[in-house]
């Protein structure tokens, strides 16, 4: 829930955002639609605690995200990026990335896996989730790599998904495809 928040740019005399109000349920989908310069990435990084507000308060589960509490709120979201972040390494290590293999969680990655719809490309791939991805291994379509950075929110358990135009750099076709699969994720 955000309460009047606004905010302002060090470097800006306006406001970009003024007394915004809104609240978000779980297992709602909100699109924020607004021209170039309207502040939609600006909220968006609000809503990732990157930029701190003016004054107002952000309530997530009727806490406040206040600084005490931004460590535990940053790792409940998760941000799909336009460009996908590929290691050079295994499809396992590139959705629990960051953890070492004995650290990994095979029922949390098999979960994440189904969620994000992964199965199918596993089942392609020539040692399925030990296949190498990035630059020195398999090369993947925009959709199959927004579905990996899927798979990484789910894997680390994030409540929050935040997708800034994450969608913008895919054909079409690939774009409803994954605006699809997380309307059933829902
Ligand atoms: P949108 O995502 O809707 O296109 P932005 O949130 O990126 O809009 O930008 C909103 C306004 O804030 C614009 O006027 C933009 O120039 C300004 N702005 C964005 N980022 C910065 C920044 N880092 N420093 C100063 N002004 C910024
Ligand atoms: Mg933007």
């Amino acid at each position: 829930e955000l309460q009047n928040i606004s905010f302002t740019y060090a470097t800006r005399k306006q406001k970009t955002i003024s007394n915004l109000s809104m609240k978000i349920k779980s297992g709602q989908s909100i699109g924020i639609i607004g021209t170039s310069g309207s502040g939609k990435s600006t909220l968006l990084d609000i809503l990732l605690g990157l930029l701190d507000i003016d004054s107002g308060q952000i309530l997530y589960n009727d806490k406040q995200t206040n600084s005490s509490y931004l460590t535990e709120w940053r790792s409940k979201v998760a941000y799909l990026p336009q460009k996908v972040f590929i290691i050079d390494e295994t499809l396992r290590n590139n959705i629990a990335l960051g953890e070492n293999n004995s650290e990994i969680d095979t029922f949390k990655l098999n979960k994440a896996i189904k969620q994000s719809q992964l199965n199918d490309l596993i089942k392609e791939l020539p040692k399925g989730v030990d296949t190498i991805l990035g630059d020195k291994g398999i090369q993947l379509s925009g959709g199959q790599l927004q579905r990996i950075a899927l798979a990484r929110a789910f894997y680390f358990e994030r409540d929050v998904l935040i997708m800034d135009e994450a969608t913008s750099s895919l054909d079409n076709e690939t774009e409803a495809e994954i605006v699809n699969e997380i309307k059933n994720l829902k």
